[in-house]
């Protein structure tokens, strides 16, 4: 790395954040845990090992520099993402996924953790899930089921959109003089992803939105999300 901060000097994530440390040094040794500890069992899940490890730079910001900091790496992060072709790769031909495995991963991970809405159990979790699969194998639907068996929560439509789709999900929303309404367009059938937005009526709002309008009792209000979901969000009224 040149005996330099960030990678090779430059700041992966524009943030400045990234600048405080040395990449090699932060992101490698994530890999102890997330690919040399717990390793993906096909090239198509190198998502597990390259997702996670990002993530840990996420964690390492947060712990430096605190929760804004990591906001700000964190959407730094989302920015790197380039939708060509899905996270995951083919199975059982020796075939990764695109390089959005870091960045994408990394936000998926985060939408778990915003899901949960728990950061206590979203760490209990993730050093549970370093302990039970430790010095062995993994892939991704033993990791899905042991994210949902953990928390309660049901993370199968987002792992389906987020690894296997390049559709970046939209979050549609119209309102008369009442009513907000909202439901998910650009998304694979049945995605169901909760989100936490800021309506102009000053309060944050946890909407669980699926591909069916639903509505929520806001008058004159706008909308906007909390926190570094990757979504877009859409008036077409
Ligand atoms: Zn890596």
């Amino acid at each position: 790395n040149a005996y330099m901060n960030g990678y090779l000097g430059s700041d992966l994530s524009n943030s400045g954040f990234g600048l405080l440390w040395d990449f090699i040094i932060v992101h490698e040794t994530g890999h102890e845990w997330f690919g040399n500890s717990l390793t993906a069992d096909d090239m198509a899940d190198l998502w597990i090992h390259e997702g996670f490890t990002t993530y840990t730079e996420v964690l390492y910001t947060q712990s430096l520099s605190g929760k804004a900091a990591a906001d700000s790496f964190m959407q730094g992060t989302l920015d790197r993402i380039e939708n060509n072709s899905p996270v995951v790769g083919i199975y059982g031909v020796r075939n990764e996924g695109s390089s959005d495995m870091y960045p994408k991963g990394a936000a998926l991970i985060h939408m778990m953790r915003l899901t949960i809405g728990d950061d206590e159990l979203f760490s209990s979790t993730l050093r549970k899930m370093v302990a039970h699969f430790r010095h062995g194998y993994i892939n991704t639907p033993a990791l899905l089921n042991f994210w949902n068996t953990q928390t309660g929560k049901n993370f199968n439509k987002m792992f389906s959109q987020y690894l296997s789709t390049t559709q970046v999900p939209v979050l549609e929303w119209r309102k008369d003089k009442k009513w907000i309404y909202y439901r998910w367009t650009r998304c694979i059938d049945g995605f169901n992803m909760p989100v936490e937005v800021q309506t102009s009526c000053n309060r944050l709002v946890k909407l669980e939105p699926t591909t069916e309008w639903k509505k929520i009792a806001c008058r004159n209000a706008t909308l906007t999300a909390a926190g570094n979901y990757y979504i877009e969000i859409k008036r077409i009224d």
